[in-house]
């Protein structure tokens, strides 16, 4: 079955070991191609995340979207996909859609020009924070637990002329409510799971998923073990009730998964690298019906990237 990922820090690891080997590696990056083509991931999302020691310099997101060339799309099976034709054809190529996006708008410092000249290098998604507050917003992890600022709200406005799909991942929750007011787009949660389930600051309220889902978005489930059950180890098992909790909230054409491979360090049982993905699949037909599968474990996320991705390449 064809899988489709919202997130993953392979390029944050690529950043700080230019060692690893995206192609061949067997260990070290947990996304590489091997392991992506061993477990059908059709599209996967690579965000751009600069670890905090190098202090939002836009030079570092420049260096990474360089190695997404050079070590990722270098690869023949590899497709970059700027916009909805891309998506399309990857699928008809089958090759592997790779998606680019930033986490933590930190580096632009405020500028909107430096965010219209990632979108002119193929950027489709912007993570508004990490943990932490950054001149848009508040991160989850901030105890002022602030919104957005002036120039944050300026950034919304900009992220929707330019067709940039924002994730409220790492978003402190009034960010979320004024983002979702804000907004006049669909935004998605790309990695985060169910606080009903399992109460960390950076899943989501019963609330908040309701409104994701009442505002078209989807929501990508995350195997950060801490975030799907408090046990350790955590099994893979323990995915299914964040997957029933959205669902019950009306959520099942707005659930994908969002692995943040690469970005963790410990994972779940069963699921610790790309290559294991066809290991949840299995794990969901075992639960529900083979199309609802389909659409947890692509469809949804299809339907959304087809919908909102640019329709071309400039910028309007
Ligand atoms: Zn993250």
């Amino acid at each position: 079955m064809k899988i489709f990922d919202a997130h993953c820090d392979a390029l944050s690891k690529l950043l700080e070991r230019p060692g690893l080997d995206f192609a061949r590696a067997r260990d070290g990056l947990d996304v590489t191609l091997e392991r992506m083509q061993a477990s059908g991931i059709a599209v996967q999302n690579f965000a751009v995340y600069l670890p905090e020691r190098y202090s939002g310099d836009f030079r570092y997101v420049l260096e990474s979207i360089d190695l997404f060339h050079e070590r990722i799309l270098r690869a023949p099976q590899m497709r970059f996909i700027r916009t909805k034709a891309d998506l399309r054809n990857a699928a008809a190529e089958h090759r592997i859609g790779a998606l680019l996006s930033l986490e933590g708008v930190d580096s632009l410092h405020g500028s909107l020009a430096l965010l219209r000249i990632l979108r002119r290098l193929g950027l489709t998604g912007v993570g508004i924070t990490w943990n932490r507050a950054n001149w848009a917003a508040d991160g989850v992890l901030e105890p002022r637990q602030g919104g957005f600022t002036a120039a944050g709200l300026g950034l919304i406005e900009e992220c929707n002329r330019l067709g940039l799909i924002m994730d409220v991942s790492h978003l402190a929750e009034p960010g979320f409510w004024e983002l979702l007011e804000a907004s006049r787009k669909p935004v998605i949660a790309s990695h985060s799971n169910a606080a009903a389930i399992s109460p960390r600051k950076r899943n989501l309220t019963d609330a908040q998923i309701r409104a994701l889902i009442a505002a078209e978005g989807v929501i990508g489930i995350t195997f950060v073990p801490p975030f799907v059950s408090e046990e350790e180890p955590v099994a893979m098992e323990k995915l299914l009730p964040h997957i029933d909790r959205v669902c019950a909230l009306g959520g099942s054409r707005h659930l994908g998964f969002g692995s943040d491979f690469d970005g963790i360090r410990e994972w779940l049982v069963g699921l610790e690298h790309a290559g294991k993905y066809d290991r949840l699949v299995n794990l969901l037909l075992r639960h529900y019906r083979e199309e609802d599968v389909e659409r947890f474990v692509y469809g949804n996320w299809f339907r959304f990237y087809m919908e909102h991705l640019p329709d071309e390449e400039a910028v309007p």
